[in-house]
């Protein structure tokens, strides 16, 4: 348990939250501040700061309960869309410091945006370089 982690304090029982579902690894609960009726969270029990510190194993954990929660999700709510968001540092959004997955039913007028440009498409050459450079960077499977 981490020091001053909301999640942390959740996972042990001294912070309330409004609970899905649990495991001995892994806890789905309701957002306080919900972005969208539905809006949940995926975390592990164990403290990880961000993905990059995470095992994949325990983030394999979260991804399972991920699933289950977005199926609870849909079928009970049937919103239009649904989206999955993770936030690792500040500047992706992130607030708290606790890897965690959104779990976030969406509506075509929701107002909420991840807003790129879907019609203009970047120089190929420079995926491609790039993408090299991820491949090199690829840690063994
Ligand atoms: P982030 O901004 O790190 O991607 O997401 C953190 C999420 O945690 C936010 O959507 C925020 O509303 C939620 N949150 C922050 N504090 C609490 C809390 O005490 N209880 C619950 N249930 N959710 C929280
Ligand atoms: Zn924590």
């Amino acid at each position: 348990m981490a020091p001053n982690c909301i999640f942390c304090a959740i996972v042990a029982g001294e912070a309330p939250c409004t609970p899905i579902i649990e495991d001995e690894t892994v806890m789905a609960f309701m957002d306080i501040h919900p972005a969208n009726e539905g809006h949940c969270l995926v975390i592990p029990k164990m403290h990880y700061p961000t993905l990059f510190e995470t095992p994949p194993e325990v983030f394999a954990a979260v991804a399972r309960l991920v699933v289950r929660v977005s199926l609870a999700v849909q079928a009970a709510l049937r919103p239009p869309g649904l989206n999955l968001l993770q936030a690792n540092g500040a500047a992706a959004g992130q607030s708290v410091s606790h890897v965690h997955v959104h779990v976030l039913p969406r509506r075509p007028d929701d107002g909420l945006a991840l807003n790129w440009s879907r019609t203009a498409p970047a120089d190929p050459a420079k995926i491609a370089a790039i993408a090299e450079q991820i491949r090199r960077h690829l840690p063994p499977a």
